[in-house]
C-alpha cells in the first residue's frame, strides 16, 4: 500500500508512534522515526527487523535540529509522503501551579513541535502527488482534561493546525487529519498512574483505574488500535476524509 513512500514518524521509537511506524513499515513504507534517545530508536528499528525503520535524533523543540533533521531524511529517502506529528508529553498540573517553564515546556513538545515538524515535511511533500499529514491529538484536543489545562490547550491547539491547513490545501492531493485517543496502554500511562498516586494519595492501581474509567468502554487502548485508525487515514479509500479529529476512546467523547 504505501511500497516506496518515506514516512516520518516523531516520537517513533516508543509507544503509540513505534506502533504506527511498525504499521506504516508493514505496508511497504519507509519510515524516518525520530526522538531524542539514540539508543531508543536504534534498538526500536533493530527490533523491526526488515530496514523499514530508519533512526534520526531530533528535539522537536528545537526548531533548527527539526529543519537539519527532516532535511537529512529527505536526502537520504526522498520526499515525506506520510507525516506523523506524534512525539507529545503528557504531563497535568493545576493551573494556578503552572509556571511559565511548565507552560512553556508543553506547548513546545506539543504544538510547536508538530508545527516545525508539517511545516518542514510539507517542502519537499508539496513537490509530490500524494501526502497525508495525520497527527496523534488526544481526547483532551475534544473536551478539557481535568488537571490539565496546558495539556488541553496544547491539543486543541493542535487540532486547530491541522483543521486550518486541510482548508490551505483543499482540492489537493493532500489530506490533514488527527486522532485523538482516549487513555492508551504506553509510557505515558504508567508515568501518569505515579504521578497520581503521589499526588493524590492513592496506589499506583487506584491511579491506574481511574484512568480506565475515563475510557468510554473502560479499558486502556492498545497502541495497535490507534496504529490501525492511522493506517487507513493514510491508505485507499480516504482521500475525502479531510480535516477531522477521530476519537480513538471507546464512545464518544
Ligand atoms: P510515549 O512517552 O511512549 O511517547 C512519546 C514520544 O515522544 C517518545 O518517543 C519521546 O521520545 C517523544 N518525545 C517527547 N518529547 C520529545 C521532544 N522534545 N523531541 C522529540 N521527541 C520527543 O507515550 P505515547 O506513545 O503514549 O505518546 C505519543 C503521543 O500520544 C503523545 O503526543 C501523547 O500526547 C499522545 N497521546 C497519548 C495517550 C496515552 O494515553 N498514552 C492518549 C492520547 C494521546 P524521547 O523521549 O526519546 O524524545
Amino acid at each position: 500500500m504505501l511500497e516506496g513512500r518515506h514516512a516520518l514518524v516523531t516520537g517513533g521509537g516508543t509507544g503509540i508512534g513505534l506502533a504506527i511506524a511498525q504499521a506504516l513499515a508493514g505496508q511497504g513504507a519507509q519510515v524516518t522515526i525520530t526522538g531524542r534517545r539514540a539508543e531508543v530508536l536504534k534498538d526500536a528499528a533493530a527490533q523491526a527487523g526488515g530496514g523499514g525503520l530508519h533512526p534520526l535524533v531530533m528535539d522537536v523543540t528545537d526548531e533548527a535540529q527539526v529543519a537539519d533533521g527532516i532535511a537529512q531524511a529527505v536526502q537520504a529517502r526522498g520526499p515525506v509522503q506520510v507525516c506523523i506529528p506524534n512525539a507529545g508529553i503528557a504531563e497535568g498540573r493545576a493551573l494556578h501551579k503552572t509556571d511559565t517553564a511548565f507552560w512553556r515546556r508543553v506547548m513546545d513538545t506539543n504544538l510547536d513541535g508538530a508545527f516545525w515538524t508539517i511545516r518542514e515535511s510539507l517542502h519537499s511533500m508539496r513537490g509530490t502527488g500524494w501526502g497525508r499529514v495525520v497527527a496523534v491529538a488526544s481526547i483532551a484536543g475534544i473536551r478539557g482534561l481535568a488537571g490539565a489545562s496546558a495539556y488541553t490547550a496544547s491539543k486543541h491547539g493542535l487540532i486547530g493546525l491541522i483543521r486550518g491547513l486541510s482548508e490551505d490545501y483543499l482540492g489537493q492531493p493532500f489530506t490533514f487529519n488527527a486522532v485523538c485517543p482516549g487513555y492508551v496502554d504506553t509510557e505515558i500511562v504508567s508515568r501518569n498512574a505515579d504521578a497520581i498516586s503521589t499526588r493524590a494519595g492513592v496506589s499506583a492501581d487506584e491511579a491506574r483505574a481511574m484512568m480506565v474509567a475515563q475510557n468510554r468502554h473502560q479499558r486502556l487502548i492498545a497502541p495497535d488500535e490507534v496504529a490501525r485508525a492511522v493506517l487507513w487515514l493514510c491508505g485507499p479509500g480516504s482521500d475525502s476524509v479531510n480535516g477531522q479529529a477521530i476519537e480513538i476512546a471507546g464512545g464518544r467523547v
